[in-house]
């Protein structure tokens, strides 16, 4: 069997799983890619309740093309829900309360052609149109000489990249006016350990829920003590221009609770392990060995698993009063941010 010019496995993979579960799942294509004479459909994938004020969470993948394990993640997630609604009772209840969204491939253009951008050569990361309030690293902080160069914005005032809306479009329909909502974003390729990344990315000024998002994480590592994460705002390690997750967050209207959340696998390791792998362009993003690709995709599940758990009764935990001013003054020591204007 000769490979098809269009199709590239990750995207068969999702239409396979879309269609086998066409049952279950509301699906539509909220914009498609064109790539070199093909074009490629970027699915969003539903289940769960239908209550417009129900909590929920939109795990996301593919933003950059190269980053194809974070893609297997949702996609393999996605694989796990539908496996257990067979017979996994808890499951049930959790979908009456709870919605899922799924975004696995939102770049499928550049991964079909193997780049971090998008076809037009813009890195969606950082295609938001808001400039960081500090100095941000040389190109990889996001720059505007040009598609030739990484990090491209995209022209200075034009609109943003279809995939960019797109994603946007989805979060603004399907979290942002909820009460409560998560997001999970899959990338890969920086760092020692894996780490879970918060708003801002624009500046170090911290995000108005920093209480909510201290809490989520002490509750996250009550219930998985050793789950290995560094949990940290995203302008720790770096600042960026156009970060969409800083843009959507902004977006948040009064009233919402929208915590986005930007999983990045850190690949360091796996290239020190295996060094072979920096003479791979896919090594860079991606453990090369089998046995090394399982370990990362079993890793994160109870991520996803948890944050399905917790958005069932926010009631429970959410903190009201002199809890939240408790959980701020905690949270500002835990991560030494500057204090609020
Ligand atoms: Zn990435």
């Amino acid at each position: 069997m000769t490979a098809r010019a269009d199709a590239f496995p990750e995207y068969d993979q999702l239409l396979a799983l879309l269609d086998a579960a066409s049952h279950v799942l509301d699906c539509r294509v909220v914009c498609e890619a064109a790539v070199q004479g093909h074009r490629f459909g970027v699915h969003v994938a539903t289940l769960g309740s239908r209550d417009p004020l129900a909590p929920a969470i939109g795990i996301f993948g593919g933003i950059h093309g190269l980053e194809r394990i974070g893609t297997q993640l949702v996609l393999d997630y996605l694989r796990s829900v539908l496996g257990r609604l067979a017979w996994d009772e808890l499951l049930h209840r959790e979908l009456q309360a709870v919605r899922l969204v799924f975004m696995p491939i939102v770049n499928p253009g550049g991964m079909w052609a193997g780049t971090r951008a998008n076809p037009n050569g813009v890195d969606l990361m950082r295609n938001g149109p808001q400039d960081a309030d500090a100095r941000v690293p040389f190109l990889a902080g996001g720059q505007r000489l040009g598609a030739w160069l990484p990090w491209y914005r995209g022209p200075e005032g034009a609109p943003m990249e279809l995939e960019s809306r797109a994603l946007l479009r989805v979060v603004q329909e399907e979290l942002l006016p909820r009460p409560l909502s998560f997001a999970v974003d899959c990338h890969s390729g920086y760092g020692w350990r894996d780490s879970i990344w918060f708003p801002y990315a624009r500046t170090r000024r911290p995000m108005a829920h920093l209480p909510e998002m201290y809490l989520l994480k002490t509750l996250f590592e009550q219930a998985h003590p050793h789950h290995g994460y560094t949990f940290e705002p995203q302008s720790h390690q770096y600042l960026l221009h156009g970060d969409l997750w800083d843009y959507a967050y902004d977006l948040t209207p009064a009233g919402s609770l929208f915590l986005p959340m930007t999983l990045e696998l850190g690949s360091w390791l796996w290239i020190k392990k295996n060094p072979r792998q920096l003479f791979s362009r896919e090594g860079i993003f991606n453990p090369i060995k089998a046995h090394r690709t399982a370990r990362v995709l079993r890793r994160h599940v109870s991520l996803f698993d948890f944050l399905g758990r917790v958005a069932v009764a926010p009631e429970r935990w959410l903190p009201r009063g002199p809890q939240r001013e408790a959980l701020l003054q905690q949270a500002r020591a835990h991560w030494q941010t500057e204090t609020l204007p």
